[in-house]
């Protein structure tokens, strides 16, 4: 397994927050991983926190139910977040949030509604029904306003729905070099509130959020994975030690302490995304407090001037690149292939730069590229299937060294 600083920045990624609690007495006690120790707390790591049977996916290339491709709508000081004026309208922007979306909508679309509020309206209009105009829909409501939001494509058909579904509140979000001094401090909050609210999702029918494990699997050490970091060819801004008191730390379990084919394993918990079940629950919200939903695309900013709505939310993404003409938007491409659901397996794994989730609404097998400039400045939307099922392939030839939990 090649350990590069991509490595090491997936790993923070897909276990967010994950110190290595622990892992220096667990790596001292085992020496040598392949001794394979006895799975006990005596070898540094609490029984309870040992995994507990874990079903295998069935990593075929036949399963693969759809393959997809998003653009992560990055820009380089962060999202957009101003106030302008077009025509007699107020429009607020609310897009640019790179592989962050899902993770910062409450954040950021909480500040989005407080500066649409202070425009004095109550029947507000918000462009866009992906995770930014969603969130920014049903905080408006909360606040008493009458919403409409127009949109292109409906919450299935968002590029918002084809996301991996982890919280990953600093992925691509802004380069270190180029946020200003008050993003950290605005991330922070957007960061604190999205999770906050998040919460409150979870034991939901359908399970929109919940909580589950993800094990980062390598055949070397953390203390080898760090030495062998590389730089960030693009440079991206890394904030999650801010929020560090968020995040479960991770535990280093070693050979005979988990199920897996490799010398280590990194467990942690994070939050999972079922999107299908989340944009529908915030549809649902939406439509019962009153709301509606017009299919509507605009090729340019002067049509606003068609809607009543003086106050316009524009929650847009990566579609602002071509309606607002701002080229500050870049596209981070990113391709999943879908595996039909196994609801037994409820743990996620990242091994050889492949990510696999398990999710509600389907499988996620990713390949997040040997370094964090993959798909950057890529606009290609096509789906490449010899690309799926290689990534596939890689998670397939992990199961293949397993045994069945019960087996
Ligand atoms: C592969 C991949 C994995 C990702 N995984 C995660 C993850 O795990 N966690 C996370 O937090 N983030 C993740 N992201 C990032 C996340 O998907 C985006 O940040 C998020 O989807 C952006 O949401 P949005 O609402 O701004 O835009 P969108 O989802 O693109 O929604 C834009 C809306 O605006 C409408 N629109 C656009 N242009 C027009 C127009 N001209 N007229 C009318 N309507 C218009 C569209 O129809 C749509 O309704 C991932 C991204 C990719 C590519």
């Amino acid at each position: 397994m090649q350990a590069g600083r991509s490595e090491a920045t997936d790993r923070r990624r897909f276990l967010f927050g994950a110190a290595a609690a622990g892992g220096a007495s667990v790596l001292g006690l085992g020496g040598c991983a392949t001794a394979r120790p006895a799975a006990t707390a005596a070898a540094g790591v609490a029984s309870y926190d040992l995994p507990p049977p874990l079903h295998l996916v069935r990593a075929h290339p036949d399963r693969i139910m759809d393959i997809t491709v998003c653009l992560r709508p990055f820009r380089a000081q962060g999202p957009r977040l101003d106030v302008e004026a077009v025509g007699d309208k107020t429009v607020v922007h609310n897009y640019g949030h790179g592989g962050s979306g899902w993770s910062l909508s409450w954040g950021s679309s909480a500040i989005a509604v407080k500066k649409a509020l202070a425009a004095g309206d109550r029947d507000i209009a918000v462009l866009g029904c992906g995770a930014l105009g969603l969130t920014s829909a049903v905080l408006l409501q909360e606040a008493g306003a009458k919403v409409t939001i127009y949109a292109k494509d409906l919450p299935h058909q968002t590029r918002s729905a084809r996301a991996t579904g982890t919280w990953s509140p600093d992925s691509r979000i802004a380069l270190a070099r180029e946020a200003g001094a008050d993003f950290p401090a605005l991330w922070e909050e957007m960061c604190r509130t999205s999770y906050k609210t998040y919460q409150s999702y979870l034991g939901l029918p359908g399970d929109p959020v919940e909580w589950t494990d993800r094990y980062m699997l390598s055949d070397l050490s953390p203390e080898e994975m760090r030495a062998r970091r590389h730089p960030d060819p693009i440079g991206f801004a890394q904030y999650q030690d801010r929020v560090r008191d968020l995040s479960p730390r991770s535990k280093v379990l070693i050979g005979g302490q988990h199920p897996f084919p490799t010398r280590y394993a990194l467990r942690n918990s994070s939050m999972t995304f079922n999107v299908a079940a989340l944009a529908r629950r915030l549809t649902a919200d939406i439509l019962l407090a009153g709301g509606k939903i017009e299919r509507r695309g605009f090729e340019s900013p002067a049509q606003l001037a068609e809607l009543p709505q003086r106050t316009i939310i524009n929650c847009t993404g990566y579609g602002a690149r071509a309606l607002w003409k701002d080229e500050s938007v870049t596209p981070v491409r990113g391709q999943i292939a879908w595996l039909i659901p196994q609801p037994e397996v409820d743990y996620g794994v990242y091994y050889n730069n492949v990510t696999m989730l398990s999710r509600s609404d389907g499988i996620v097998i990713q390949d997040t590229g040997a370094d964090e400039g993959a798909g950057f400045n890529d606009g290609d939307e096509t789906p490449d299937r010899p690309s799926a099922e290689a990534a596939l392939a890689v998670i397939a030839g992990l199961y293949a060294r397993m045994k069945p939990p019960h087996g």
